[in-house]
């Protein structure tokens, strides 16, 4: 897969959407139109900055400008978003984008932050066994401009109506841990990230940022190459025995290759991987489980996420008990990991982890 030119052309027949481009690409365009370079930064800061919903609020372009830019490029987001709304303050955004596809997006507020869970993908082609989404197979990619749409969604919604209890009220920690998995859609995922942390655009820390992966090794190592994200990786399991069945990618890299490759990524000084594994009753939430895998993450910088699962219908997979989880926390802090339990939110309105689905999609079997 060499996919890292790609271009804004695969899109021909519908004008490029300006909030898919990037400073350098802005830049080009209006060299094309015959205008003077620092119009590009005019332009993006006023998307970004200022939040300009249209061409015409641009005012301090000049009119043949706007018009070219009206002809020839689309701002708009997405075309319709639902909202709803957990007890416990979390809330879930559907959004329908303009082919009529549904990606589903998560506000989960807490003490001291308000995290947006990202989608990168409508459905997912890796097939995990635990996973919702898995159930709809890959049906696209996401554009980064529909990517970009959630974080825009999402802020409406805040600004709509607060949170009960929040104390924060903008949006502080984003997750590609929605529908998808974001190092299969790599280049757009690259674009996304560049136009969320660039200071011409959303300007956002990188150190607010976590992609969250199954494990794609080529992609991870080039991530963390290029921008300096958190990283999270879907472990689940501590032999390829069991990893090939729970998230079968494993078969084309095992845990010992991924591992490995963890080892060797160049994080920054004090960052850590975060392992993330769901916990399934009877399945690898064992002492035994638990050993192996302070042994697999010995000398590791990394710290685990032990994840309740959150149930599937028509799934022989059940949570582990409450008791299970924490000695199995227990056992990993004993071997000195960090461990941390991770709650499950949003339950009430199938927002929790895994139970991202658009419901349009529901197999003809309900
Ligand atoms: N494809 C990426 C990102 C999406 S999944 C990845 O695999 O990391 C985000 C997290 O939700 C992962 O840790 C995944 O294992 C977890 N998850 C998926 N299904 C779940 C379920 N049914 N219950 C609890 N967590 C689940």
């Amino acid at each position: 897969m060499n996919e890292s030119r790609e271009t804004l052309a695969d899109s021909s027949s519908t004008p490029a959407n300006i909030r898919d481009m990037t400073l350098d690409e802005v830049e080009q365009m209006i060299a094309t139109a015959g205008e003077r370079p620092y119009r590009a930064r005019q332009i993006l800061h006023w998307l970004y900055a200022r939040g300009a919903e249209s061409f015409d609020e641009m005012r301090d372009l000049p009119s043949s400008l706007r018009q070219y830019l009206k002809q020839n490029f689309k701002l708009g987001a997405e075309a319709l978003s639902f909202v709803s709304r957990s007890t416990d303050g979390t809330r879930k955004i559907l959004i329908r984008l303009a082919d009529g596809e549904e990606i589903e997006s998560v506000i989960i507020p807490s003490q001291d932050r308000v995290t947006l869970c990202m989608s990168s993908q409508v459905g997912c082609a890796l097939a995990c066994e635990f996973c919702a989404t898995a159930r709809m197979g890959l049906h696209r990619n996401l554009t980064a401009a529909e990517m970009l749409s959630q974080i825009y969604a999402a802020r409406r919604e805040l600004a709509a109506g607060p949170s009960r209890g929040a104390a924060i009220e903008d949006l502080t920690n984003y997750v590609f841990m929605g529908m998808g998995e974001p190092l299969a859609n790599y280049p757009r995922l690259i674009r996304t990230l560049t136009i969320m942390t660039a200071d011409w655009g959303m300007n956002i820390s990188p150190r607010r940022i976590t992609v969250s992966t199954v494990g794609l090794v080529p992609m991870m190592e080039r991530l963390l190459g290029e921008i300096p994200v958190n990283l999270a990786v879907s472990l689940h399991a501590t032999t390829n025995a069991l990893r090939d069945r729970l998230a079968p990618i494993n078969k084309r890299y095992p845990l010992e290759v991924l591992l490995d490759a963890c080892r060797n990524l160049p994080l920054k000084r004090r960052a850590r991987i975060t392992f993330e594994y769901v916990m399934l009753a009877g399945v690898n939430d064992s002492a035994a489980d638990a050993r192996r895998l302070v042994k697999l993450l010995a000398a590791m910088k990394g710290k685990v996420n032990l994840i309740f699962y959150n149930p599937l219908e028509n799934s022989p997979l059940e949570t582990s008990t409450r008791a299970a989880v924490e000695a199995f926390q227990a056992i990993l802090r004993n071997g000195n990991l960090t461990a941390t339990i991770r709650e499950s939110r949003g339950l009430d309105i199938a927002a929790a982890c895994g139970q991202l689905y658009a419901e349009q999609h529901s197999p003809a079997a309900n």
